[in-house]
């Protein structure tokens, strides 16, 4: 993924006429932490586990990125993720720089107890090198708002009240409304903005999702309410499909209950390895990445693409995908709902006051809506895709903060 990554960013670089030595500052980590956590498991015996957090870039604020809990997770995944970071904070104009990170454990094999041990041994190992002006962490694959209060709770004993050390917190602890949905919020937005200026509308169109998890179903959710038709949802452990329209609200009290959409009783059932080829408008990816590859691509039916997840398409793919006329919302644009609504509550926390619900998806809606149209406008003017597109005004925007700080000695010219 991190070649992905890079491949992307020289993409957007040759576009703007980046010297080399620019290339390698931009995009080479200013930080890369690897801890060993030892826990007591239940059992009495000793967990080992290694918790990664790579800070890539924070030229416009501090830190900032999600946590993944995940078997895979290792430095180059932080890397590439941490990388993508940076470019979305821009892309949506907030404080922040990128950074992410995780543990490589399986959370599934955990109890709640043994993954606060862990949780709670990594804020330790990051002593000094988290905090609200420092790197704000954020949930991701298989981390909640669970694990982010205890990682309040463990970084406040030492260093006092700190709810802006992280975000997406409970909404009873510091949380702010709206983040939880807030990532699908975005991707419903995105997904409008792209038909809008295909003179369609989310009324008009049917939905396939790969993913039914925090992102992928808020999204079928909210896409659902603006009229579209959510016809085929796959997850880990199965697939069902509907082409009259899947009933968003019991298949979500299903997934709540079984914890998959496997077995929902009111659908057909399918192989979720053909959920990237369903016969739909719109394909959302909002599992995890590579799921759109050279052997899938040419299958893809969908002719707009909305990428939910971080890196769910690779660049081969990318490419067969743009010759077939398939248009791709890229994920920097598409998924950075949640960080944008992330900021929001970190600005509540430091004011120490709460926004109402209306407010967060107002201003999120402003966001999403100038991003998309700064993307939009960026890949007309080169006469790129929205991918080269979202990288180069990401791109310009770091490299703008970063001359004038005069973390880069000599301003550069840009295109
Ligand atoms: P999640 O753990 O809540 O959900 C993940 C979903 O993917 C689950 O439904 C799971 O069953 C499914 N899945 C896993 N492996 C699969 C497979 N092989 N095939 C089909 N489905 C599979 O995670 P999430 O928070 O919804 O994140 C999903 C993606 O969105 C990730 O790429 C994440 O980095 C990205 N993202 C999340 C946020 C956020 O705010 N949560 C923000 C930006 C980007």
């Amino acid at each position: 993924m991190l070649d992905a990554c890079h491949r992307y960013f020289h993409a957007a670089a040759d576009v703007l006429g980046l010297s080399d030595r620019v290339r390698t500052i931009l995009i080479t980590p200013r930080r890369v932490v690897k801890v060993e956590l030892v826990t007591e498991g239940d059992d009495g015996l000793l967990q080992h586990h290694l918790g990664f957090r790579v800070q890539h870039n924070d030229s416009r604020g501090p830190f900032k990125g999600g946590l993944r809990y995940h078997p895979t997770m290792d430095e180059d995944h932080a890397a590439a993720l941490a990388n993508l970071m940076t470019w979305k904070t821009a892309i949506v104009n907030v404080p922040f720089g990128g950074a992410k990170g995780g543990i490589n454990c399986d959370p599934s094999a955990l109890s709640k107890s043994e993954l606060s041990s862990i949780t709670r041994a990594f804020v330790d190992q990051m002593q000094g090198l988290i905090g609200p002006t420092l790197d704000i962490p954020a949930p991701d694959v298989n981390t909640n708002s669970e694990v982010m209060s205890w990682i309040m709770d463990q970084y406040s004993r030492r260093e006092g009240f700190s709810p802006g050390v992280v975000t997406g917190k409970p909404v009873h602890l510091f949380g702010s409304d709206g983040r939880e949905e807030a990532t699908g919020r975005g991707v419903m937005y995105a997904a409008r903005e792209a038909l809008k200026r295909q003179g369609r509308a989310l009324a008009d169109v049917s939905v396939a999702i790969q993913g039914y998890g925090n992102v992928g179903s808020h999204a079928a959710r909210l896409m659902a309410e603006q009229g579209a038709r959510i016809v085929a949802v796959a997850d880990h452990a199965g697939a069902v499909h509907d082409p009259k329209g899947l009933d968003n609200e019991a298949l979500g009290r299903w997934v709540r209950e079984h914890r998959t959409v496997a077995g929902y009783p009111d659908a057909e059932s399918f192989d979720g390895g053909e959920i990237t080829t369903w016969s739909a408008d719109v394909l959302v990816p909002a599992a995890l990445e590579d799921a759109i590859t050279v052997d899938n691509a040419a299958g893809v039916r969908a002719s707009l693409i909305v990428e939910a997840a971080n890196g769910p398409t690779t660049p081969a793919a990318s490419e067969v995908l743009h010759e077939r006329g398939v248009q791709i919302v890229p994920d920097i644009l598409a998924n950075a709902g949640g960080v944008t609504v992330s900021y929001f509550e970190w600005a509540q926390n430091i004011q120490q006051f709460r926004w109402e619900l209306d407010r967060v998806v107002d201003e999120l809606e402003k966001v999403m809506v100038k991003a998309y149209a700064d993307v939009h406008d960026e890949a007309e003017r080169l006469g790129v895709d929205l991918r080269t597109a979202a990288f180069a005004v990401g791109i310009r925007r770091v490299l703008q903060a970063a001359t004038s700080r005069n973390a880069l000695r000599h301003s550069i010219d840009i295109n």
